[in-house]
């Protein structure tokens, strides 16, 4: 018997990548499968099969108020519930500084990554209410957590529609808790999918993920099933009393910020000498010390 047995999963951009790997995670576990996406989806659709699941794909742009109604209307057709939710579809758009960054990707990007998540959780929420019952999870990023490393190449509507989520995730959390549903959010470090690859010539992403590489404490980037392992914790019975978290699987990557995260300019007359003097030595403050410059939630 697995842990989700019988459970009824909807996975947004199912398709590939990261919500791939949790749809056939889930599957394992005796989950049935409805796979959202805006791209073929019998590759996942298949592989779900063999695990001997049920599975149907609904193209959904989750964007879009009327196809995000289809896509839960269509589960609730089929299958009569749903007990999971994982808003995992993304996009990005190029890097761009505040300066540069255009409206229309700001539109598309917050459009696809906050606002779907909204839709499908406000469609899909209805159904798990009247059951007193559910579990959400949405994909959010180490990028919405913290502006350490960030450069003016840094895709800003990215980052900042992912901060959007974990805020989200909170207030859902509050809200839907008495009803018995269990919201949270995974905030991914680099992992590696095509997401990385937009934009990169292969020998940039070999690059970018050896350099990557060696400053995360584990020593490597992601791989899509650290973050469907997570998934699947959340998902299942044994985190019933966890919701409104935002859990990151990132190999210890942010933990630097836990210590460098405000320059002197922060500092106000009332700052203790002794953290002057440290942040004159290391460079480097405790977060909590900082006047509130918080950066790290
Ligand atoms: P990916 O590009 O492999 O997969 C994204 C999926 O979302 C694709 O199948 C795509 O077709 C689908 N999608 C895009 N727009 C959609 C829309 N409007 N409606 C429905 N589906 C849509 O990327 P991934 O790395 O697997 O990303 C999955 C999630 O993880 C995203 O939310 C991403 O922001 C997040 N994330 C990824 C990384 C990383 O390093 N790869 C890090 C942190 C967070």
């Amino acid at each position: 018997m697995g842990n989700l047995d019988q459970k009824v999963v909807v996975v947004t951009g199912g398709a590939k990548g990261i919500g791939k790997q949790i749809a056939l995670t889930f599957a394992r576990e005796g989950a049935n499968i409805v796979i959202a996406d805006i791209i073929e989806m019998e590759e996942t659709a298949r592989a779900v099969g063999e695990l001997g699941r049920m599975t149907i794909t609904v193209t959904t742009d989750v964007s879009k108020r009327e196809e995000v109604k289809n896509l839960i209307d269509t589960t609730i057709n089929n299958f009569g519930k749903i007990d999971v939710l994982v808003n995992n579809a993304g996009t990005t758009r190029g890097a761009a500084g505040l300066l540069k960054v255009s409206e229309e990707d700001w539109d598309i990007v917050l459009g696809v990554n906050l606002k779907g998540v909204f839709l499908c959780i406000q469609a899909a929420a209805k159904h798990m209410v009247e059951r007193k019952s559910g579990k959400i999870i949405n994909i959010s990023s180490v990028s919405g957590l913290s502006t350490y490393m960030r450069n003016e190449m840094h895709n800003y509507s990215y980052a900042i529609l992912k901060a959007g989520i974990i805020m989200l995730t909170k207030f859902c959390a509050r809200e839907l808790g008495r009803h018995g549903i269990n919201v949270n959010a995974i905030a991914p470090g680099l992992v590696s999918t095509d997401m990385l690859y937009v934009r990169r010539t292969p020998e940039q992403v070999k690059e970018f993920i050896e350099n990557t590489s060696k400053q995360v404490p584990l020593g490597r980037i992601g791989a899509t099933q650290d973050v469907a392992n997570l998934a699947l914790f959340l998902a299942s019975d044994d985190s019933s009393y966890i919701t409104g978290q935002v859990i990151s699987v990132d190999g210890g990557g942010l933990s630097e910020t836990d210590l460098i995260c405000v320059d002197a300019f922060f500092f106000a007359e009332e700052t203790p000498m002794s953290i002057v003097r440290a942040y004159k030595e290391y460079q480097s403050v405790v977060v909590g010390l900082n006047g509130g410059s918080n950066d790290r939630i």
